[in-house]
This record gives C-alpha cells, structure tokens and sequence, in this order.
C-alpha cells in the first residue's frame, strides 16, 4: 500500500450519503469510486424513481 490508484476507504472512514429518492443514508461503494460526487441514489431502482420526478418545477403547459 503506497498510495497508488484512487483514494481508499476504510470501513471505518466511508463516505456517506443521503438518497434523494428513499432518503435513506447509503455508505460508499467501490462500483462508486469514479463518480461518487454524482451519485445521489443509493440503487438502480431509487434512480429509476428519482429521474422519473423532475428535478424542477416546470410550469405544465395547459
Ligand atoms: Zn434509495
């Protein structure tokens, strides 16, 4: 262990996150290790249910 590839973890120092769609706290993941600053959902179905919602508002078109 020299500090070689992407930073590491232990289980003791994962980072955690919220899920937006369950609002559950969900622990860092290794299949999460490249994009761990746009993970907002703590699985494929709390995404499917997030991106289903529009983040905004929009006025709906009558
Ligand atoms: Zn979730």
């Amino acid at each position: 262990m020299s500090g070689k590839g992407p930073e590491r973890f232990t289980k003791a120092t994962l980072p955690r996150k919220t899920c937006v769609a369950c609002g559950r706290p969900f622990a860092w993941r290794k299949k999460w290790s490249r994009d761990w600053h746009e993970v907002k959902y703590c699985s494929d179905r709390c995404r499917a249910i997030g991106s289903a919602k529009p983040l905004t508002a929009r006025p709906t078109k009558a």
